[in-house]
């Protein structure tokens, strides 16, 4: 029974959210700045409720509202130059994980004086207070303190965070979620299940992180025939919304494993999008680990109710289709941009060697 949990973010979920909780804002400082895509935070709605909720409440604001999918450096270094001029003392991310991830850099570089790169180096030890509210139902951004940085110079995708980059609310409202398509509520859905899974089966797991990892497991499971039916009620929006946020605690204390390692290059060389590229690398990663967490995947089939990882598998490639096939030159670049993501790889059950990662390239070819 020896287990550590840090959950510093305080999460409400519920409809109308950001109205029944607007205290909150006031709270977080006087001058707020709101980080968010180019689109979906107004269609959706969450923009036009926070920006009422702000003006009501007389805090003045500014809004960026360019973040790109997968944020690069660039990128959220020119909403921090945004966010330092217009004297902002609070951050709001509106989005997927994107402008949530983003939310976490614009924070840190905006509460700093210091260079962009120094973020990976976690030279730092103040960031602005963050609400995160999220509109997609996937990468668990806003309990998590990851931000995931697009690395033009390295060719991937690089994640940073510590205890200041977690969010100080989450406010969450399905109802976000329902402007959705239906490919990207299946992918980012596949991101919670997939954090779920892999902070399951993650060397650091904990009996209190698979508790809740179980939760999820099982919550995902009873949505798995309506995300193949695109029978989207609010009821599943709301269960998977809790999944993601579930799955986003869990790897805030787990890690996330090679799946996530692996799937960076898909997302980075094939433009697959981050919940879709996790999925296409799971039954790889499940047969190649069986042996070693036999119980824990038996486990997982049976909340599923899979009767094998084949079966799984066929339900992955039913929502998400077949992963690209790549070539020799490639199999060898995505094992050498593998290697960077040494996290993924201690978290990853039976000390994977280079062999064993070029030979999950080569399996998941097939
Ligand atoms: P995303 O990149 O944030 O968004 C994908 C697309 O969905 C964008 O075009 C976005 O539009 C649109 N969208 C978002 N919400 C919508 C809504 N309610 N209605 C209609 N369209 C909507 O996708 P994501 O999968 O949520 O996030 C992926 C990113 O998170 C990746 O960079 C990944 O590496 C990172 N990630 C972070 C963590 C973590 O712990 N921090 C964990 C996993 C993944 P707009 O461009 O207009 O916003
Ligand atoms: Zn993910």
């Amino acid at each position: 029974m020896n287990y550590s949990f840090k959950m510093p973010v305080t999460v409400y979920q519920e409809e109308e959210c950001i109205k029944k909780h607007k205290e909150v804002f006031k709270e977080c400082g006087s001058r707020a700045f709101i980080v968010t895509g180019k689109h979906s935070a107004k269609a959706c709605g969450a923009l036009k409720d926070i920006t009422d909720v702000l003006e009501e409440e007389n805090i003045p604001y500014d809004i960026f509202d360019d973040v790109e999918n997968n944020p690069s450096l660039e990128n959220v270094t020119e909403a921090s130059i945004k966010a330092k001029a217009f004297g902002a003392d609070f951050i709001i991310g509106i989005g997927g994980g994107s402008p949530l991830d983003a939310s976490k850099a614009v924070s840190v570089l905006a509460a700093n004086d210091m260079e962009p790169l120094e973020l990976f180096k976690m030279n730092f030890n103040k960031a602005y207070p963050i609400i995160a509210v999220p509109t997609t139902s996937g990468t668990g951004s806003e309990v998590t303190p990851y931000s995931v940085v697009l690395r033009k110079d390295l060719n991937t995708k690089v994640s940073f965070g510590n205890s200041h980059t977690f969010a100080k609310y989450a406010l969450l409202d399905a109802k976000y979620t329902a402007s959705l398509s239906r490919n990207t509520t299946i992918n980012t859905a596949v991101d919670a299940f997939t954090h779920s899974l892999e902070g399951y089966l993650s060397n650091r797991a904990t009996v209190l992180s698979d508790a809740l990892a179980l939760d999820a497991i099982e919550k995902f499971g009873s949505c798995l025939k309506d995300l193949v039916d695109g029978n989207m009620t609010m009821e599943i929006r709301e269960k998977l919304m809790y999944v993601s946020m579930l799955g986003g605690m869990v790897i805030a204390n787990t890690g996330v494993t090679i799946v996530h390692g692996m799937g960076y290059c898909y997302t980075y060389f094939k433009e697959i999008p981050h919940g879709k590229a996790n999925g296409l690398l799971v039954k790889t990663y499940l047969d190649h680990i069986y042996k070693l967490k036999k119980d824990k995947i038996d486990k997982v089939l049976e909340l599923l109710k899979c009767e094998s990882i084949d079966e799984l598998g066929k339900y992955l490639e039913s929502l998400l289709g077949q992963s690209p096939k790549i070539t020799e030159e490639e199999i060898d670049e995505y094992t050498k941009l593998t290697l960077i993501q040494k996290g993924s790889i201690t978290n990853t059950a039976g000390n994977l060697t280079e062999e064993e990662i070029k030979m999950l390239w080569i399996n998941n070819n097939r």
